[in-house]
């Protein structure tokens, strides 16, 4: 008796509370800036092509051998336009195979690919989950867009950039160093 009336209680006190769930598909909860949903090419809108040069490295290292890439000559770069001497010409990911690991974002050298806010792209047709470079490009300038994407490699630089002038401040006296804490003896055992 006494147990029914506290589990009363407890969902008299719930009852109230906003839910946290929703119904999805007919509603959705917005998606975390860290939701790390399918793999998207990016593109160099300073220049008007994309960041991938073909180098398949991300192809080498995907664990479920779900992308495929063909690279070419870069036009742009004969022209001295573009600093890439080589470019994607195709590319094909099947999203029904990746497992949103997230290793060929770690592993391209030159900020080609990025793990979007995408996930719902199912299809009911047997390869209706592969999907071109155009699409990838499209999807990649949608996350671009609406994240404010920025290469990842720039923000190293400035990362190290900014470093390097705390170090040269500290180093000329004009900012005291960082004062580095004694550490604590270790703990005795029982
Ligand atoms: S996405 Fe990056 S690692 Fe993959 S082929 Fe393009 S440049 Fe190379
Ligand atoms: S996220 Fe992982 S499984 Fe998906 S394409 Fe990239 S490396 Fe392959």
């Amino acid at each position: 008796m006494l147990n029914s009336l506290k589990g009363l209680l407890l969902t008299l006190r719930i009852a109230p509370r906003k839910p946290v769930t929703a119904e999805y598909p007919k509603k959705h909860l917005p998606i975390q800036d860290s939701y790390m949903g399918f793999p998207v090419l990016t593109w160099d809108s300073r220049i008007g092509e994309p960041y991938c040069t073909g180098c398949m490295v991300c192809v080498r290292m995907c664990p479920t051998n779900c992308m495929s890439a063909l690279m070419k000559d870069n036009p742009l770069n004969k022209e001295g336009k573009s600093p890439r001497k080589k470019i994607i010409e195709a590319f094909e990911i099947n999203y029904g195979r990746c497992i949103l690991c997230g290793i060929c974002e770690e592993v391209c050298a030159f900020d080609a690919i990025t793990m979007s806010h995408q996930h719902e792209l199912g299809s009911m047709a047997r390869n209706g989950r592969r999907v071109d470079l155009p699409r990838l490009l499209e999807l990649g300038k949608l996350y671009q867009d609406e994240s404010g994407w920025r290469p990842p490699t720039e923000i190293e630089k400035e990362k190290q950039a900014a470093l390097k002038t705390v170090q040269a401040s500290a180093a000329a006296g004009a900012i005291p160093p960082p004062v580095v804490q004694p550490t604590s003896p270790p703990q005795a055992g029982p």
